[in-house]
């Protein structure tokens, strides 16, 4: 299994930076700190896609509109001064 640092990520339990190695199965891709042993799975492809259909099936209801109309202001533009 092929492992790999993540240049610049930080760990959530112990917060060290550039402790994270990713690494992937056959199915699935995870993410492991070296320092304390955190270890997270990232979702699938099939996974995220999931979550998307989710979430905007919770994204169907309309949102009630709270921003104020503002009002428009005009600023007329002076007529042009013809200076010879
Ligand atoms: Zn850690």
């Amino acid at each position: 299994m092929k492992k790999r640092f993540i240049a610049g990520a930080v760990c959530p339990r112990c917060s060290e930076m550039d402790r994270i190695v990713m690494y992937s199965s056959e199915e699935n891709t995870y993410q492991e700190c070296v320092s304390c042993g955190y270890r997270d799975r990232q979702p699938t492809a099939e996974e995220m896609a999931q979550a998307a259909e989710l979430e905007t099936r919770v994204r169907h209801k309309p949102r009630a509109i709270n921003t104020p109309a503002q009002p428009i202001k005009f600023f007329p533009q002076k007529p042009k001064e013809t200076r010879h």
